[in-house]
C-alpha cells in the first residue's frame, strides 16, 4: 500500500524490507496507518549472527550509561508522537499511552543507571579448610545475545524493559515485537541507534511468533530469552529452551481483596481504574475482586459510579479513558464469557455491551466460581465482584488459580496485610492499591504458571548477567 509508513526489520544498522507485506490498523478506526515488513527465518539467522559477533565486544559500563541515558531523554522529548503512534496501534487512551511513554523514560533511565551497579561480592574464602591464603569474589558478566519477544499490551515500555536491562548488563539485543504494534519497537530501535549504540548491539525482527518467534528463540546463539505474554506461548517458547536460560513474563488471573476496615470509598474508585485501564488488557489487570460482604454495598456502589464516570470510545480523544480492545476477535470472545457467565447465573451490574472492539466496562456479581471469567485470564474490561466473609477463605480463593504474578488487598489492619503478604502466593503482594500496581524500577514477576524470572532493570540486569566465581591463590603463597 502507497503513501503510508513502513517498518522495517533493522539488521546490522540497515532497515531491511522483504516481500511479507503486513498492514498495521489503527484499531479503533480499523483504518490502516503503517505497513510492516515481516522478516524472513534468514533474516532472523542474521540478525542474530550480528548480534552474536558484536556481543563479543561489550561496551564499557559508562557508554551504556551515556546511551541509555540519551535514549531515555529521546523518548521524553518525542513523547506527544511516540504516544500518539501507540494509541494508534494499540488503541490504548492517550492517557494510558503519554502515561506509558513517561514509564518508558524511566524504564530507560533506571536501566541507564543500573548500568553503572553491576557489582559482585566478596567471598569468605578464608574460613574454608586449606583456602587460608586465597582471596574469591564473583564477577557478572554480559550473556552475550539477549532475544526478547514482547505481547501487543505496552508496546513501548515492555519492549523498554528488555532491551534497557540487556543493553545495561553488556548484552546485545534482538527484538521481536507482537505482530499488533511494531511501531514504537522500531522508534525505540531508532532512538538506540541515534544515541551512538553500535549498529551490531540491536537488532528488530518483525512478523508471527510462530514462525519468527519461533526461530529466534530457538537459535543456539540466542544466549538468554526474555519473554512476555501468554502462559500458553510462554510454555510452548520454554519447552524449546533446553539449558538455556529466561525469563517468562506471563499472564495471571489478577485478584484483589477488599477487607471490611479499608478505606472503601478510595478502593472503589482505584479498583475502578485497575480492571479498565487499557480496556482491561494489563497482565496485574484487577479481574477477580474479593470483598468483605459487610462493605460489599458500598464498595459495589462505588465501583458502578466510577465506571460510569469512564469515557469509552475515540482513544486519540484525550477525554477518553477507555479504547477498543486489540481487534474485534478479542471483543467478541471477552462479551461470550460475559454471557455464558451470565447463563450460569451470574448478574450484570455495569456495562456488558460491546461494538465491534469496543467493550464497555463490565462488572459482574453472584458469578458461579468456575465461570471463565473467575478462572481464566479475560485480558478485558471485565470484572467480577465476589463477597466474602472469612478472611482465611478469600485468600485460599485468590491462591485458587493456576497464576501467581501479583495480587492487592485494600484494609487498615497490619496483620491482615502481613498474612497477605506470607500466604498469596504470587510475585508481588500490593497494600492499599489494586493488583495493577506498578512501578517500573520495583522487581516484578511471576510464580506457578504466571512465569519465573524477575524484571525492573536492576533485576533484569541480575538475570541477563553470568555470575562467575574468581578464586586466586597468590603465587608466592606456598
Ligand atoms: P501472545 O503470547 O499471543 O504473544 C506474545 C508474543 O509472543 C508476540 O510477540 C507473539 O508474536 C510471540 N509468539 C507467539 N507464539 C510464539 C512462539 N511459538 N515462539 C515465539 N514467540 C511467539 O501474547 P499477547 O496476546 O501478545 O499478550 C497478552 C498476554 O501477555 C497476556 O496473557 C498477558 O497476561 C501477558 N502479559 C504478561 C505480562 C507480565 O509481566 N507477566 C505483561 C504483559 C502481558
Amino acid at each position: 500500500m502507497t503513501g503510508l509508513p513502513t517498518v522495517a526489520n533493522l539488521i546490522n544498522g540497515e532497515w531491511l524490507r522483504s516481500d511479507h507485506e503486513r498492514i498495521v490498523h489503527h484499531k479503533f478506526t480499523g483504518e490502516p496507518i503503517a505497513v510492516a515488513y515481516d522478516a524472513t527465518t534468514d533474516m532472523v539467522a542474521d540478525a542474530v549472527s550480528v548480534a552474536h559477533a558484536a556481543s563479543r565486544s561489550p561496551l564499557d559500563p559508562l557508554e551504556r550509561f551515556e546511551i541509555l541515558r540519551a535514549v531515555a531523554g529521546a523518548i521524553a522529548e518525542n513523547r506527544e508522537q511516540l504516544a500518539i503512534d501507540v494509541v494508534r496501534e494499540s488503541g490504548f487512551s492517550l492517557k494510558d499511552c503519554l502515561g506509558d511513554t513517561d514509564r518508558a523514560v524511566q524504564t530507560m533511565l533506571t536501566s541507564a543507571e543500573e548500568a553503572k551497579r553491576i557489582d559482585g561480592a566478596v567471598v569468605p574464602i578464608q574460613a574454608a579448610p586449606g583456602f587460608a591464603h586465597r582471596l574469591a569474589f564473583t564477577i557478572r558478566q554480559p550473556v552475550g545475545v539477549v532475544g526478547a519477544i514482547t505481547p501487543f499490551n505496552s508496546p513501548l515500555n515492555t519492549v523498554a524493559h528488555k532491551i534497557g536491562p540487556a543493553l545495561a548488563a553488556g548484552n546485545a539485543a534482538v527484538v521481536k515485537p507482537s505482530p499488533f504494534t511494531p511501531i514504537a519497537a522500531a522508534a525505540l530501535c531508532r532512538m538506540l541507534l541515534e544515541a551512538g549504540l553500535p549498529a551490531g548491539l540491536i537488532g528488530l525482527v518483525l512478523g508471527p511468533g510462530e514462525t519468527i518467534g519461533r526461530a529466534l528463540v530457538e537459535d543456539e546463539r540466542v544466549d538468554f530469552v526474555t519473554f512476555t505474554g501468554s502462559t500458553a506461548t510462554g510454555k510452548s517458547i520454554s519447552a524449546s529452551l533446553g539449558m538455556r536460560r529466561a525469563t517468562m513474563e506471563c499472564g495471571n488471573v489478577s485478584a484483589t481483596i477488599v477487607c471490611r476496615d479499608a478505606n472503601v470509598v478510595s478502593a472503589a474508585q482505584q479498583c475502578a481504574r485497575g480492571a479498565f485501564r487499557k480496556s482491561g488488557q494489563v497482565c496485574t489487570s484487577v479481574q477477580r475482586l474479593y470483598v468483605h460482604a459487610d462493605v460489599m454495598d458500598e464498595f459495589l456502589d462505588g465501583l458502578v459510579a466510577a465506571a460510569s464516570k469512564l469515557v469509552v470510545g475515540d482513544p486519540e480523544d484525550p477525554r477518553t479513558d477507555i479504547g477498543p480492545m486489540i481487534s474485534e476477535a478479542a471483543a467478541q470472545r471477552a462479551e461470550e464469557w460475559v454471557d455464558a457467565a451470565v447463563e450460569q447465573g451470574a448478574r450484570v451490574v455495569a456495562g456488558g455491551k460491546r461494538s465491534g472492539p469496543v467493550m464497555t466496562p463490565t462488572i459482574l456479581v453472584d458469578v458461579p466460581s468456575r465461570a471463565r471469567v473467575l478462572c481464566e485470564e479475560a485480558f478485558a474490561p471485565v470484572v467480577s465482584v465476589v463477597p466474602f466473609e472469612d478472611f482465611d477463605a478469600a485468600i485460599d480463593a485468590v491462591n485458587d488459580t493456576p497464576f501467581g504474578l501479583q495480587a492487592g488487598i485494600f484494609t487498615r489492619d497490619l496483620d491482615s496485610a502481613l498474612t497477605a503478604a506470607r500466604r498469596l502466593r504470587v510475585g508481588g503482594v500490593v497494600v492499599n492499591s489494586p493488583s495493577s500496581t506498578r512501578a517500573d524500577l520495583m522487581p516484578y514477576g511471576g510464580v506457578k504458571d504466571s512465569g519465573y524470572g524477575v524484571e525492573g532493570p536492576r533485576y533484569a540486569i541480575r538475570e541477563m548477567t553470568e555470575e562467575r566465581l574468581v578464586l586466586i591463590e597468590p603465587a608466592g603463597s606456598r
